[in-house]
């Protein structure tokens, strides 16, 4: 279904067909149809699983194609960036704790995917490999 530039009076749900607000095609009870929000809404449960699995003790192995290392070469692509920063930027984002973050920047780091230069203390930028 196209909902793009189409102007939606009533919500496009079979069987609410409440009245929607600036032409959107769905009231706020039937968001989840749109396409767009059911895939963001999927895509965070994804996050929060590998969060999750990342998190548990013992900690799952980092999924290098996943979401979270995905997120990191996101980061760092654009600039070089201390791991505190990037500790930072991750929590927000995954709700990872910084232990957690420090795991998953070695591992990717191991796997030859990110450089952490510099000394390890909290000065050492994360560089794209
Ligand atoms: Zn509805």
């Amino acid at each position: 279904m196209a909902y793009h530039r189409q102007a939606f009076t009533h919500c496009q749900t079979a069987g609410c067909g409440r009245e929607t607000r600036d032409a959107k095609p769905h009231c706020p009870d039937h968001l989840g149809a749109i396409p767009y929000v059911r895939a963001v809404r999927a895509q965070l449960a994804a996050y929060k699983q590998e969060a999750e699995c990342l998190s548990a003790d013992p900690p799952g192995r980092l999924d290098q194609s996943g979401l979270i290392a995905r997120e990191v070469i996101a980061h760092v692509v654009r600039m070089p960036m201390t791991i505190s920063r990037l500790k930072l930027e991750l929590r927000s984002a995954a709700k990872l704790s910084a232990p957690t973050v420090e795991r998953v920047v070695r591992a990717m780091e191991r796997a030859g995917r990110i450089h952490i230069t510099g000394c390890v203390r909290d000065g050492a930028m994360v560089v794209l490999a």
